[in-house]
């Protein structure tokens, strides 16, 4: 496994880091003992950094695989408040459920333009403080939008950035592929450390899995790659891709075949909350119910965080 520092937060990340929304509540909802046996495929193949966030109610799969190894792991969180006493039960409820004395990196959730960013002062200052205090080590946003890239690259708090990054530009607002790439390539001029979520396209990329892999490894401005993992074969296998290896032939087909799908339940009232939070418009209202369009979703699972009937299901 490579290791590389992400910016000037000094934190040694491996080249993969291991995202956990695909093994919660939102999307495999694993059993405890199998989310740990997945944390722990993943150290024991090098992989260091580990991804979560508060929607993704997934601090106590991260606690029990890190259990006696919480020293060699770098964990990033994020939070979508923008209130200093919102944040700082955020950070309280992370340090609490994940047993640990300090949070390497905690982030603003989902930034969707520079007035968002300037909208959470708050937040920041409440992160600031906890940077000062030893309860996070570094201060990060992730984002889908190119000029918060921007914005991050010359606010003095921000450490981190977490940019949506794949071939064929999913999920990017706010501009091109080739506008992210230079936003991405500015951030790290500045010395922020930049590590990128989705390279797969939220598994709408699969099927090209080969050239999606080969656009991220070839960036120059990424420290990391997150990607979800559900299995340990899976963490192996990724590990093997992501160190340029061959994986055999029928590990590559399952890999390609493992389409997955937001799925809606009849029983929708057509309320409309998840339409709200879908920041890639792919949710519409039809004969009585919520639909999807399959191309459009980069099956995030945030639209079923906010379903008071519990409909939607990536399955
Ligand atoms: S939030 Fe749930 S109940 Fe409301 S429209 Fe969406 S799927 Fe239907
Ligand atoms: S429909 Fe739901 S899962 Fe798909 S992109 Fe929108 S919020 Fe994410």
């Amino acid at each position: 496994m490579e290791y590389r520092t992400l910016g000037k937060s000094g934190l040694k990340v491996s080249r993969l880091c291991l995202g956990t929304l695909t093994m919660g509540p939102l999307q495999a909802h694993l059993s405890l003992e199998d989310g740990e046996r997945v944390i722990r495929a993943a150290l024991d193949e090098g992989i260091n950094f580990i991804e979560t966030a508060a929607l993704y109610d997934t601090y106590h799969y991260i606690q029990r695989g890190i259990a006696g190894r919480s020293h060699e792991v770098v964990i990033a969180s994020r939070s979508y408040d923008y209130t200093y006493e919102g944040m700082k039960n955020s950070v309280a409820t992370a340090l609490r459920e994940l047993k640990r004395d300090y949070i390497d990196i905690f982030m603003l959730h989902e930034q969707e333009s520079r007035l968002t960013l300037k909208g959470h002062a708050e937040a920041l200052a409440y992160l600031a403080d906890a940077k000062e205090q030893g309860l996070i080590r570094a201060v990060g946003v992730s984002t889908h939008v190119v000029e918060v890239v921007d914005a991050c690259a010359e606010h003095p708090l921000i450490d981190v950035v977490q940019p949506i990054v794949n071939y064929a530009g999913l999920g990017i607002k706010g501009g091109t592929l080739e506008d992210m790439l230079l936003a991405m390539r500015r951030a790290r001029a500045q010395g922020i450390g930049v590590y990128a979520m989705k390279p797969l396209g939220g598994g709408n990329l699969l099927p090209n899995f080969s050239t999606a892999w080969k656009f991220i490894l070839s960036l120059d401005c990424l420290d990391s790659i997150a990607v979800g993992m559900k299995t340990p074969a899976e963490v192996k296998a990724n590990v093997k891709i992501a160190a340029g290896k061959p994986i055999p032939a029928e590990l590559e087909a399952a890999i390609r075949a493992d389409k997955k799908k937001l799925h809606i339940a009849d029983w929708c009232l057509g309320c409309g909350r998840c339409q709200a939070k879908c920041a890639e418009g792919a949710l519409y209202f039809a004969g009585g119910k919520m639909h999807v369009d399959p191309k459009r979703c980069l099956l995030c699972g945030y639209c079923a965080a906010v379903c008071p009937e519990f409909c939607i299901k990536v399955v």
